[in-house]
């Protein structure tokens, strides 16, 4: 990190504070923010100060956003970083949020060539090297296992990052090879249980893409850890390799 960059970051830190009050509000709907440490949870609000200082949050479509709106968005994407640093969200600035899911205009190629174009109803979107789209209403009913702001955010570390438009690069000191074969297991064996109309407790929808699989698991680390540790070890175990936290210990 440059001088001058943490030079900048140390002056945020002293002159900025976050509304205790407000920080309980939000706290309180985050039920997964509750087992970190004090230690923990006072570097995540030092995070959570830096990246409202240094990211652009704008409602679309005539959404006012409120401090708590923004202080509850920005609380989620710093959870994932509390040990990887705001330097992972480096290559760009912006967080857009629409009242609701929106509408994006899509084109596919098929193998036989021809393109489809259509339209989908999104609840997140996250471009590499761009803003983060979200829907508010999404993001407001998060509940344990479902989070749009995790999914979309672990998307950006991933297609960030280093790796393939699968699954991100391991992390110096992880074992590569495993890292990765890990998840391409689990993601066979997850889309084996789809395909078997097994009623998954993961979201179906990670049998989408691997790169789907990757941030719906995120969310579950996050937001599920102790039933993701208990389902899916091996994976529990890369992913806390990878994000540098084990929340699992604490639940
Ligand atoms: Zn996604």
């Amino acid at each position: 990190m440059g001088f001058f960059r943490e030079w900048r970051r140390r002056r945020t830190l002293r002159s900025a504070r976050l509304d205790e009050a407000l920080w309980k509000q939000v706290a309180a709907k985050l039920s997964f923010l509750r087992g970190l440490s004090e230690e923990d949870t006072a570097r995540l609000k030092d995070l959570v100060v830096l990246f409202l200082a240094e990211k652009e949050m704008h409602g679309a479509h005539g959404l006012a956003l409120t401090d708590e709106a923004r202080l509850s968005i920005a609380t989620q994407a710093c959870l994932p970083i509390l040990n990887l640093g705001l330097d992972v969200y480096d290559s760009w600035v912006g967080v857009i949020v629409y009242p609701g899911e929106f509408r994006v205009h899509k084109e596919e190629v098929d193998e036989a060539g021809v393109v489809h174009i259509f339209a989908e109803e999104l609840a997140g979107e996250a471009w590499p090297g761009g803003p983060v789209i979200l829907s508010w209403e999404d993001v407001d009913m998060a509940e344990r296992g479902y989070n749009v702001v995790i999914h979309e955010f672990a998307h950006k570390i991933h297609m960030d990052g280093a790796g393939d438009a699968d699954f991100p690069a391991a992390r110096d000191g992880m074992d590569a090879a495993k890292w990765r074969k890990t998840l391409e297991d689990a993601y066979d064996r997850f889309c084996a249980q789809v395909d078997s109309g097994e009623p998954t407790f993961i979201d179906p929808y990670a049998a989408e893409h691997p790169a789907e699989f990757f941030a719906v698991m995120s969310e579950a680390f996050f937001t599920e850890s102790a039933v993701l540790a208990r389902d899916w070890p091996e994976l529990y175990a890369q992913l806390a390799l990878f994000y540098k936290q084990d929340p699992a210990r604490s639940v």
